[in-house]
């Protein structure tokens, strides 16, 4: 399928805004960009990233959209907790959360990273973090581009 994923990330944060009522910005480089893939299984990757960005921080988060080389970059950025590196090494993997005790009121499985990182690396991409304590978070997503 070809995707217009500018185009579906507008789509999401809209949807985000209306719910939460929570600024979200979004950043492209303008024009078109194309990628090969599932069009709900991107879409999910969206949703995953924004809804934690949302649960663990509460000022504005930030959504940058950029080509590279033979890649497309997607950065969903906040400025709330932070993740330690030693927790950063785990986030991806099934089950795992930071603090389990949050789990009855912040509730999650901590399945999201672990789906949205099997859905990107089915596109032939690859989905990291950079973050510090305090400061926030940044989840870089980044796949193949068609045009
Ligand atoms: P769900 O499966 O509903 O998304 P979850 O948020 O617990 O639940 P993951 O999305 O896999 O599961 O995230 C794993 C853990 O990584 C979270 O429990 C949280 O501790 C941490 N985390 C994820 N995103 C952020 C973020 N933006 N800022 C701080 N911590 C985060």
């Amino acid at each position: 399928e070809r995707i217009e994923l500018d185009k579906v990330i507008e789509k999401v944060i809209k949807t985000f805004t209306t719910a939460y009522e929570r600024e979200i910005y979004f950043h492209s480089e303008g024009g078109e960009v194309i990628v090969d893939g599932n069009n709900d299984q991107l879409e999910q990757i969206l949703y995953i990233l924004l809804d934690n960005a949302i649960k663990y921080s509460e000022a504005e988060i930030d959504v940058k959209l950029r080509r590279q080389n033979d890649s497309v970059v997607l950065r969903v950025s906040d400025k709330g907790q932070g993740i330690s590196r030693a927790d950063q090494k785990h986030i991806f993997d099934r089950f795992y959360r930071v603090d389990k005790a949050r789990t009855r009121t912040t509730g999650g499985t901590g399945l999201g990273l672990s789906i949205a990182q099997a859905i990107a690396e089915l596109h032939g991409g690859k989905l990291s973090v950079h973050s510090e304590i305090g400061k926030g978070a940044t989840f870089t997503l980044t796949l193949p581009i068609v045009l």
